[in-house]
């Protein structure tokens, strides 16, 4: 009897331990950066990475940047070397990268067909689905006509839209970091780059608190990031990082299974703002978290900077 006693109270401590597991899924948006390959030399740098790291992670494909650069061939290769991966799970993120809230329903679906060839071609070929659709932008439409109608025909498709739950504005610190390496000014450019590191750390704990607040538990996180230089230089130390608190890293399909994604999505404008945030009742309840996200008033500024020089 004491045994059996023994027995319940340790598995009842496991399931409470693994109900307390922090984690979090990479989700890569914009794949693949042609421009950065061929720029490389034709090293796949973020791919590389990846593999290396041995961390599951979701992309979400633009065919389009196949066309990017002359180098149509090794462009295709290089899609299907990240479609081959085995870590790899695949979605996707229109052919041209359109704003839907501007591009309207028809155009919008076309644009959606159109990514789909060379990707479904190689994800056959790997014995692997295309299950996973997200919006240029986050932007799911102007009013809610525009977002049920779009719904409705991922659905009719078997898409299921790709959410997140953080996001710490990684092309702009991308932009700016390519500033600085391009004018050779490359103390300025890791400065960047570990202040890109900073910020996503600082904002995976601000949602984690968020939640943690809201459901009264850890969630199964999604991060929101793109293919891109600063990521093929410092998504590795941002992994450790998590690593380091206590997050493990799972697959998006795994973030998936959590209950919070069945919610319904209360958020019919056309801002990419994160799922945690649609999901809340009213607006005056997402400004009023908004207003506490950490500052990223400094790299906005280097930004606004360049982009008026
Ligand atoms: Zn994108």
């Amino acid at each position: 009897m004491k045994k059996q006693l023994f027995t319940i109270i340790l598995s009842f401590c496991l399931y409470l331990g693994l109900a307390q597991q922090k984690s979090i899924s990479i989700t890569i948006d914009d794949v693949p950066n042609t421009t950065k390959y061929q720029k490389d030399g034709f090293t796949p740098v973020l791919l590389n990475l990846l593999d290396s790291l041995d961390v599951p992670f979701t992309i979400f494909i633009n065919e389009d940047k196949i066309l990017q650069t002359d180098a149509v061939n090794r462009n295709k290769e290089l899609l299907e070397s990240w479609i081959k991966t085995d870590k790899a799970l695949i979605g996707n993120h229109t052919y041209s990268h359109p704003r839907y809230s501007e591009e309207g329903f028809k155009s919008f679906v076309k644009d959606i067909e159109q990514g789909e060839n060379l990707t479904r071609q190689y994800a056959a070929k790997y014995n692997k689905g295309l299950k996973y659709f997200r919006f240029p932008f986050n932007d799911i439409g102007k009013d809610s006509i525009q977002h049920t109608q779009i719904r409705e025909y991922l659905k009719s498709k078997d898409y299921i839209i790709a959410p997140f739950t953080v996001e710490s504005s990684d092309w702009m610190f991308d932009f700016v970091y390519q500033h600085y390496l391009d004018n050779g000014e490359v103390e300025m450019a890791k400065a960047i780059g570990e202040q890109y590191v900073e910020k996503t750390i600082a904002l995976v704990r601000f949602f984690e608190e968020m939640t943690k607040s809201l459901y009264g538990r850890s969630v199964k996180h999604i991060y929101l990031c793109h293919d891109n230089a600063i990521n093929a230089d410092y998504l590795g130390e941002i992994i450790t990082r998590l690593k380091h608190d206590d997050y493990k890293i799972v697959s998006f399909k795994e973030s998936l299974t959590d209950p919070i994604y069945d919610q319904e999505d209360h958020y019919y404008k056309k801002w990419g703002i994160s799922w945690l945030y649609r999901w809340m009742d009213t607006q005056e309840e997402r400004v009023e978290w908004m207003k506490q996200e950490p500052d990223l008033s400094e790299i906005q500024d280097a930004y606004q900077q360049i982009l008026e020089n």
